[in-house]
C-alpha cells in the first residue's frame, strides 16, 4: 500500500512538473525572434563604385518609422559599423530602415569626401546644377528614403566634445562630439502644427545618458539655430537633417560620437544613442545589439578574421583594443 502511495505521489509530480514546465513559456530562440520581423533588403547602383545597401525592417504591430543613416562621411568609422548593428534586431512594432554605408566611395578611401564633396552639404544643391555633381543620385535615393521615414538618426563622429560654453579647448561650442545635433528645437509648421527636435533629442540624451555612468562621455543637445538670422552654422543648409527636417517635416537628428575614445567604445555610444532614440520613437524591440563595448571590441575582431578569409568587410586593419587611458572610463548600468 505505501508502495502505491509512493508510484502515485511521483506520478503526481511528475505531471506536476510536466506542467510546471509547460506554463512557463521559455523564452524564444534568436530564429524563433527573428521570424517575428520581417526582412528585406535592396541594393542600389549594383556594380558601381557608389553601390549601396539599404536594409528594411518591420515589426508585426504598427509603429512609427526610423531611418538611420551611417557613412554619410568616410572618415567616421563608429558611424557605419554601428548601423551595421543593427541588420538583426527584431522589433515588435513599427520600422527599421538601416542606410549603413550611405557614401561608399568615402568609406573605401577612408575620407570625409567621396566622389561630389562633402555629401552632407549636397542636400540643398539648385535645380539648375544639381545633375552635374556624381553624388546626386545618391542623395535622392537618401532623400525618397526620407518621405517614408518618421524620424530621421543621421550616425557621425568627431574629435573632442561639445559643450555650450567655452571649458577647454577639447570642450567648447565649436567642438562635435558626444552630442545631438538638431537644427531648431521647434519648427513651425504652415498648418499650425509643430515639429519638436529638441524634445526628442533631450529625451534621447537622458535615455542614453543613464547608461553612460562617466559624465565626461555623456551627451549633450546642440542646437545649431541653422535656418536662424545669426546662426554659425550657415553650412548646414546643405544637411540631410536640416533637408529631413524643412523639406519634409520630419523629426530629424544627428548624433555624433566622439573620436577621443577607442573604436568599439564610440560604436558603444553610437549603439546607446540609437536604441535610446528607437524606444524614444516608440518601437519595442525583443533584442537589440548589446551596448558593451568589450564585446563589441570581440565582435570587430571577429570580422576582422572572417574578412581574411574572404568574408564581411572587416575595419580595415586599425586597431581595436579599447585604449587603456579609456578602460575604467567607461562602465555601463544593465539594461
Ligand atoms: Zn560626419
Amino acid at each position: 500500500m505505501a508502495n502505491h502511495r509512493r508510484i502515485k505521489a511521483v506520478v503526481f509530480f511528475t505531471v506536476f512538473n510536466a506542467f510546471l514546465f509547460l506554463s512557463i513559456p521559455s523564452p524564444p530562440s534568436t530564429e524563433e525572434r527573428k521570424a517575428f520581423s520581417v526582412y528585406q533588403q535592396k541594393t542600389y547602383f549594383p556594380k558601381t563604385s557608389q553601390a549601396l545597401t539599404v536594409h528594411f525592417i518591420s515589426g508585426p504591430g504598427k509603429g512609427p518609422t526610423v531611418l538611420v543613416f551611417g557613412g554619410i562621411h568616410g572618415d567616421e568609422e563608429a558611424g557605419y559599423l554601428t548601423a551595421e548593428r543593427f541588420i538583426h534586431v527584431g522589433i515588435k512594432n513599427g520600422n527599421l530602415i538601416l542606410v549603413p554605408r550611405l557614401n561608399g566611395v568615402a568609406i573605401k578611401k577612408r575620407q570625409r569626401q567621396g566622389l561630389g564633396g562633402d555629401m552632407n552639404r549636397l542636400f540643398d544643391l539648385p535645380e539648375t546644377t544639381r545633375h552635374r555633381n556624381p553624388d546626386a543620385k545618391v542623395v535622392d535615393l537618401a532623400k525618397s528614403l526620407i518621405q517614408q521615414a518618421d524620424y530621421v538618426i543621421n550616425l557621425h563622429q568627431a574629435y573632442d566634445f561639445y559643450a555650450p560654453r567655452w571649458i577647454s579647448r577639447e570642450r567648447n561650442p565649436s567642438k562635435w562630439g558626444q552630442c545631438n545635433v538638431i537644427d531648431t528645437p521647434i519648427y513651425y509648421l504652415h498648418n499650425g502644427d509643430k515639429l519638436e527636435p529638441g524634445r526628442f533629442a533631450q529625451m534621447v540624451s537622458q535615455r542614453s545618458n543613464e547608461r553612460i555612468k562617466n559624465k565626461k562621455y555623456q551627451f549633450l543637445v546642440n542646437n545649431t539655430n541653422t535656418g536662424g538670422p545669426k546662426t554659425r552654422h550657415e553650412e548646414q543648409k546643405g544637411s540631410l537633417t536640416y533637408y529631413a527636417l524643412t523639406k519634409q517635416h520630419k523629426i530629424a537628428l544627428a548624433v555624433e560620437a566622439t573620436k577621443n575614445c577607442s573604436l568599439p567604445e564610440a560604436i558603444a555610444f553610437l549603439t546607446i544613442a540609437v536604441n535610446s532614440a528607437l524606444g524614444e520613437a516608440g518601437i519595442q524591440s525583443y533584442f537589440l545589439p548589446t551596448e558593451d563595448f568589450l564585446v563589441i571590441g570581440r565582435e570587430i575582431n571577429a570580422g576582422k578574421k572572417k574578412s581574411k578569409t574572404g568574408g564581411q568587410a572587416g575595419t580595415h586593419g586599425r586597431s581595436t583594443e579599447p585604449a587603456a587611458a579609456f578602460n575604467d572610463a567607461l562602465v555601463f548600468a544593465p539594461t
